[in-house]
Formats: structure tokens, sequence, C-alpha cells
């Protein structure tokens, strides 16, 4: 089951337009009690917590349709019994579909936290992120960083509590703002 992945796909409005057979046993072991049919047409984000989360991957995937780029983000997708460390490749299709492959990395007995672990999330996850709001890059170590690049280095997914985002401008979307006023 481990290294079955997850595969399904999304359409331009994030809903789940097919997916594998694996979803159905995921699905099980996190207690979602959704079976395949009842899966297709929902939104994806029906089955992700938390509002500054969603945001995160909806911006990440607006990045991947308008570049045509793959990513992989590590993610964490507990259940009540496994600790999960995932990872998901955010595949871009025709038509602004995008191809979602899930895999498990590892698979923990619930719970495993460490002391380290406990207090190193939880200072990110109290931190405020600096996000842009138009170019939607990210604030890591006072560097304006690309979203994807960003989320990995912060491994923002992998948190039990996702951190909280706050709106800015990065300077370069300011002086591009600026010269578009003056012009
Ligand atoms: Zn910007």
């Amino acid at each position: 089951m481990i290294n079955t992945p997850v595969i399904y796909h999304i359409d331009h409005d994030d809903r789940i337009v097919a997916c594998n057979a694996a979803w159905e046993s995921f699905a099980d072991t996190n207690g979602w009690h959704s079976p395949k049919p009842a899966v297709v047409g929902r939104r994806l984000w029906d089955f992700v917590a938390g509002r500054e989360v969603v945001t995160l991957w909806k911006e990440l995937f607006t990045v991947a349709r308008n570049r045509q780029v793959t990513y992989e983000i590590p993610f964490r997708c507990d259940s009540p019994d496994w600790r999960r460390e995932m990872s998901l490749m955010v595949i871009p299709q025709e038509q602004d579909q995008i191809e979602c492959r899930a895999t498990t990395l590892r698979l923990l007995p619930h719970p495993v936290v460490t002391a380290t672990d406990a207090a190193g999330s939880q200072t990110i996850a109290e931190a405020l992120i600096r996000i842009c709001s138009w170019c939607k890059k990210l604030v890591i170590n006072e560097q304006w960083t690309e979203l994807p690049d960003g989320i990995n280095r912060l491994r923002v997914f992998e948190l039990s509590r996702a951190p909280a985002l706050t709106h800015g401008v990065c300077p370069t979307c300011r002086q591009d703002m600026l010269a578009r006023l003056q012009s």
C-alpha cells in the first residue's frame, strides 16, 4: 500500500475529474468514508483542512498551471492511526487540468512527536509568513522567494498546524506597479 501512489486529476476549477483505485484504500485508512463515485466531481479543497493550507496549495497550483512546470512538494497527511509523510507531484496537463500523484514516503505509528519536532513546528506555525499578493513569493529569511521553493524550504505542508499568512507586496511588484501608474 505504501508504494502505490494515489493519482487524481483535477480540472481548471480544482474539481476532481478522475482518481485511481488507490484513493479508496487511502480514504478508508483516513476514515473519510468517501467511496470513489462520491469523490469525482467534488472540489479537492473539500478534503484539505485549514484555510491557509488551502490558500497556499491553490496558489501553488496556479503557479504550476501558469508556468507548465511540475513541482514535487512534501506534505503530511496523518490518519487517526498513522503519521504519514508524503510527497505530491503536481503535474500540469492540457486545459488547465492537473495530475496529482501522492506518494507515501514514510509511515509511522501515531503519535510520534519528539521535543524538537514539536518546538520546531510550533515556532514556524506561530510565525506569520509574508506572501506577495501579486506574484505570490514568500519571505524566507528576509528574502523574497518563489512560492514552490519557499513552501519546500519552510516544509509548510509537513507541519501539524499551518502558519498564518500576511499579505504584502514584494519590491519587484511594487516597482512594477509604480511604473505602470506613472506610464
Ligand atoms: Zn511580488
